[in-house]
């Protein structure tokens, strides 16, 4: 493809796919030719299959690096990318207007139109997405997802380096890669191009928010709402109000927070926001375990679910005794000490029980599930006593945010080589097998034995990475299945009626 031909065909694309209008095309191209250092076009080339956005983006990014325009570093790389598919986007009051006229007509409709332009202006990185792998497993709990996080674009020893040479620019703006300031910024050095970037203006409890998708998704139509201010992550009353606001605003689509602690949080604690989506996680779809009354909301259905960590699900059809419910049970959970079980409410003056909370409407009843979550650490568990423990760190060990709770894992990397060497490990070919994977290639050996062929091998380690993903939640449940974990959960749920 050379270069003109993928300028033209990048606003061929944009017209089929509606971004902007055939009227719009020598516009387009001139400035496209302005932001790769181009001056003069030769004629066009025809008889050309359209190649998809990304791999032409890519040519466009390759040419301005030969002619010297940028520099070959990936951030460089990312802002011209990024200013490139700004040519065909809208001003953000404009896209807003689109998205609200279809919200009249259905909520699906508003948002099937602002996912299909995040995915359109590549804003939404579907070319890296793909490169995931990605598969359900079958366990007791259900179908868990799987996912192993290739998205995230690994820079080359030489590159860092030069990245250091150049000065960091110190900048306090935007304050975070969650900031409303990030709606069209350039990007720099260690701050993400976000020209291409557009989200929605949101009403919650009388606060300005706003709606996006995550640029790494992680499920279908995976949004981000957050807060215009730049203030920390918090659980309490409003972020109940705001999560079932929300699903109100858009019934087809759950929501869910991070718990406002570290270890049990996500990895941005200091801005507000929460994430959703379309998508049904296996944990929408445990079913009850034990069920429960709560004094004084007679219209709460409430239980335990059948789920490797601990979660109280509440239905009712009225929004307003749920708020007040999820509310007595986050402050009874913040005060709750069992020393049988290790569960301690503070270290001195710091709190350690919070909820991950998650709403969603079903059968246009309302449904949330909290998730009781408890952050200490000590000497045997330094990273956290309800985190993943040491003997499951070969597979994750990063904190257990949001995402995983609900039953998909993210997992690092390394693993995509790593499990490969495993594999060849069990069938007894040469092989680089990481030692920190030995003790559990063993138990793989000796549980499946002659099972394990050059053709069984895959689905056996990808089966045992689900069982471990399982272990995981287990670690990070405070309430643990078994009999004494059970009779400890049952006396706290009888203590809600206290
Ligand atoms: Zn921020």
């Amino acid at each position: 493809m050379n270069v003109y031909s993928a300028i033209k065909q990048l606003v061929q694309r944009a017209i089929l796919l509606n971004l902007i209008q055939q009227e719009d095309e020598i516009y387009a191209v001139n400035q496209i030719m302005s932001l790769i250092g181009l001056t003069d076009i030769r004629e066009e080339q025809v008889g050309y299959e359209l190649s998809e956005i990304p791999n032409i983006l890519d040519e466009l990014v390759l040419y301005a690096v030969r002619e010297g325009v940028i520099e070959d570093l990936f951030e460089e790389k990312e802002i011209v990318s990024s200013k490139i598919m700004n040519v065909f986007l809208s001003k953000p009051s404009e896209v807003n207007k689109a998205f609200y006229e279809r919200y009249l007509e259905k909520p699906e409709k508003a948002t099937e139109y602002f996912y299909n332009l995040s995915r359109n202006s590549n804003y939404i990185q579907t070319k890296r997405i793909s490169k995931n792998s990605s598969y359900k497993t079958l366990t007791p709990y259900g179908e868990l997802d799987i996912t192993i996080n290739l998205s995230k674009p690994e820079k080359d020893p030489k590159e860092i380096a030069r990245e250091k040479e150049r000065k960091k620019v110190s900048s306090q703006y935007p304050v975070c890669l969650l900031c409303a300031e990030n709606e069209g910024y350039t990007g720099r050095i260690g701050h993400p191009a976000r020209s291409n970037h557009r989200m929605i203006r949101l009403e919650l409890k009388d606060e300005p928010w706003y709606l996006q998708y995550s640029p790494y998704m992680y499920y279908n139509e995976h949004c981000i709402v957050l807060s215009h201010f730049h203030r920390d992550m918090v659980i309490n009353k409003e972020a109940f109000e705001r999560l079932f606001e929300f699903v109100e605003k858009f019934p087809h689509y759950f929501i869910g927070s991070n718990a406002d602690l570290p270890i049990v949080g996500g990895s941005i604690l200091t801005h507000d926001h929460y994430q959703g989506g379309n998508y049904e996680f296996a944990m929408a779809r445990a079913e009850d375990e034990n069920t429960f009354t709560l004094d004084t909301f007679p219209s709460i259905h409430a239980s335990t679910i059948k789920w490797p960590m601990s979660v109280i699900r509440l239905r009712s059809f009225n929004k307003q005794e749920l708020i007040e419910a999820c509310d007595r049970i986050l402050e009874k959970w913040i005060g709750y000490t069992d020393t049988s079980i290790g569960i301690l409410a503070y270290t001195g003056e710091i709190r350690h029980n919070t909820i991950t909370p998650i709403v969603r409407i079903r059968n246009k009843e309302y449904e949330v599930d909290l998730v009781l979550r408890n952050n200490r650490t000590n000497e045997e568990h330094p990273l956290g006593i309800f985190h993943p423990h040491q003997d499951v760190h070969h597979i994750k060990k990063e904190n257990i945010g949001l995402i995983e709770v609900m039953g998909l894992a993210v997992l690092p990397a390394r693993l995509k080589v790593e499990l490969r060497e495993v594999e060849k490990y069990l069938l007894g070919e040469p092989n680089k097998i990481e030692p920190y994977h030995i003790p559990w290639g063993e138990e793989i050996r000796i549980s499946y034995n002659k099972e394990i062929t050059s053709t069984s091998v895959e689905e056996i380690v990808r089966n045992e990475v689900g069982n471990t993903f399982l272990r995981v939640l287990e670690d990070a449940g405070v309430f643990k299945r078994d009999e004494q974990g059970q009779a400890a959960f049952w006396k706290f749920i009888s203590s809600l009626n206290t």
